[in-house]
């Protein structure tokens, strides 16, 4: 890469140690809000309340007149978006926000639709504020725990696995967008930050075809080879995507940095090309370096061709959990960092326990004003809550929400499960979503059941092949009613797997894990579920077929419950048995 001045250094280096110790504030101020929670749950609700009082939606509610929570509790009914759509379709018609929020409304995140209508999500300053101090204190936490020794801090980068699509703008002119989208192109900072930081220039995450965005991450990153720390990204299944990406395409991008060139085939505008192809530097020693090491093959590729990296950032746990194990043939031992829990309605958690083995997230007081609903009780027509330092451990809760954005009492539908307190704050779990629950008669089975399901069967009835990936559907034609489990499997057979034994061993897995499901079997009011293996690659066509609507790869999460009749045909068609 060609050098830049030394004035550019010296400010770059002053921007970056002041990052930093934003990053470090952001960290103790989580870290002490852990120790008295309910204080500073006070505080919020305090400042919500005040803040929006004299919207049309403060005082319709009275918020001036609501002293206490239990008041609050009283007045104001537990909601979901459907209670906020036809306000939030006039803002974004008129303009007008202050129908619900006190201060103009920056973004109207796309939310990706995973187990519904897609909704729009107001973003304030305010909100978005939350939501950075939450990511920055994440990046400290991750260097403190992750091989700090190996962190050169002045040198370090971060490769970055991220695109974000162009905004749209509602009628009356906000835009509108996914909340990566937003971020990435509506802050300034966001983006100064990320050419400090990152090996990729700014412009790469602005890039909207995701496939040649992360082949460019994946080119800066090859380029800064020794300087790469660690990889920042949302989700696993966007790194999966890069490595699925690196090994196709090895072979272009060694050619790449031999000739200080980009990939003609990649869809770029002709100044974004030129632009970065004048940062490229021809390195063939490197080049052939790297050849070297694609060649010995991909298992634990990254730490050979990334040697200083100390961690990955991504989220692991709920419908990612599948990709984990796949992540591990790649990047060996490398730390895998699930840093948060958050949605585009409000941030719920980070990780300050990165050492634990299954990911738990500690809320995070200062992002909203939270409520549990106890599991037993979210089918009820007005269930109770408990607030923040009530969860008991060992017991599972709908999370809700009241935001500094305009959502009250808002059922976030992600069912949680309290696991321990870290000082004063509960410490959760993610378990599934509401919206994904397969429940023919009242069995209420979970995504995380049907997945420990396949892949204990998996381990049990195959040596070699691991599912890529897996959707499931609810069949009402059948009597009795049954699921549907539609999988790729990483083999193509010359023999196909026997499904029955499948099937049997699936449903026996289920009976055990969920005693409903083993009743309504047992008296015969649901069938076995049945199995049916698609092609090869037909969850990276139904994945595109998903993200050609407008969602974005950054947010995309598979469903795991297809209630889309043209999505369940799509994937009919590419049944392969069963
Ligand atoms: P979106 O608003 O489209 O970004 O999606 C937010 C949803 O993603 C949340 O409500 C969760 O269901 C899911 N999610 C976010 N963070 C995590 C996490 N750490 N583990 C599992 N699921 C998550």
């Amino acid at each position: 890469m060609k050098n830049t001045n030394i004035i550019d250094s010296i400010i770059d280096n002053y921007l970056r140690f002041l990052f930093n110790f934003l990053a470090q504030r952001a960290f103790n101020s989580i870290n002490k809000d852990t120790q008295n929670p309910n204080l500073v749950q006070k505080q919020v609700f305090k400042k919500i309340l005040k803040l929006q009082e004299n919207t049309i939606y403060g005082k319709k509610y009275n918020f001036s007149s609501i002293k206490s929570v239990a008041d609050f509790k009283n007045k104001h009914p537990l909601t979901n978006y459907e209670n906020y759509r036809s306000i939030i379709e006039q803002i974004a018609e008129t303009g007008n926000y202050n129908q619900l929020v006190a201060e103009p409304i920056t973004l109207f995140q796309e939310t990706s639709g995973t187990t519904g209508k897609s909704k729009l999500i107001p973003r304030t300053k305010t909100l978005f504020s939350t939501f950075q101090k939450s990511f920055q204190a994440c990046r400290i936490i991750a260097q403190n725990h992750c091989q700090p020794n190996k962190i050169d801090k002045k040198n370090y980068r971060g490769l970055p696995l991220s695109n974000a699509l162009p905004l749209k703008s509602t009628p009356s002119g906000i835009p509108r967008g996914t909340g990566t989208s937003g971020g990435l192109r509506q802050s300034k900072i966001v983006q100064k930050i990320i050419g400090l930081n990152f090996s990729s220039p700014p412009s790469v995450l602005l890039i909207p075809d995701y496939q040649s965005a992360y082949y460019c991450h994946l080119l800066f990153a090859l380029f800064a080879n020794q300087q790469i720390s660690y990889i920042s990204t949302n989700f696993a299944s966007n790194v999966l995507e890069a490595m699925q990406l690196l090994e196709e395409q090895w072979q272009q991008l060694l050619e790449d940095i031999e000739h200080g060139q980009i990939c003609q085939n990649l869809n770029l505008d002709s100044s974004l090309r030129n632009e970065l192809e004048s940062i490229l530097e021809p390195n063939p020693v490197l080049a052939q370096k790297l050849r070297i090491e694609f060649e010995k093959g991909f298992e634990n590729i990254v730490p050979r061709i990334w040697p200083q990296l100390s961690y990955v950032g991504c989220i692991t746990t709920g419908s990612m959990e599948l990709y984990k194990e796949k992540l591990k043939f790649y990047f060996g031992d490398v730390a895998l960092y699930s840093h948060g829990y958050g949605a585009s309605e409000s941030w719920v958690g980070v990780n300050l326990r990165p050492e634990r083995e299954t990911p738990a997230y500690v809320i995070t007081s200062h992002a909203a004003f939270f409520e549990f609903i106890p599991v037993e009780e979210i089918d009820l027509a007005a269930p109770s809550t408990v607030d923040l330092s009530s969860l008991e451990i060992g017991k599972n809760y709908e999370v809700v929400v009241t935001t500094v954005a305009g959502l009250y009492r808002y059922r976030l539908g992600d069912i949680v499960k309290c696991v321990d307190y870290y000082n004063q704050s509960p410490m959760v779990e993610f378990l599934y979503r509401r919206g994904s629950l397969l429940n023919l008669v009242g069995e209420k089975v979970s995504e995380n059941e049907i997945f420990a399901a396949l892949t204990e069967t998996l381990k049990n009835l195959s040596n070699e092949s691991q599912i890529v990936d897996y959707t499931t559907r609810i069949d009402l034609s059948s009597s009795p009613l049954r699921y549907v489990l539609y999988i790729e499997l990483s083999e193509e057979f010359a023999v196909l797997p026997d499904l029955k034994r499948y099937q049997n061993q699936i449903d026996d897995i289920l009976s055990s894990l969920n005693v409903l499901y083993l009743n309504f079997r047992e008296s015969k009011s649901i069938e076995k579920p049945q199995i049916k293996i698609v092609k090869q690659n037909t969850f990276k066509s139904l994945k595109q077929k998903i993200l050609s609507r407008g969602s974005s790869e950054s947010q995309f999460k598979m469903p795991r419950l297809l209630k889309e009749q043209i999505l369940i045909d799509y994937l009919e068609s590419l049944v392969r048995a069963g």
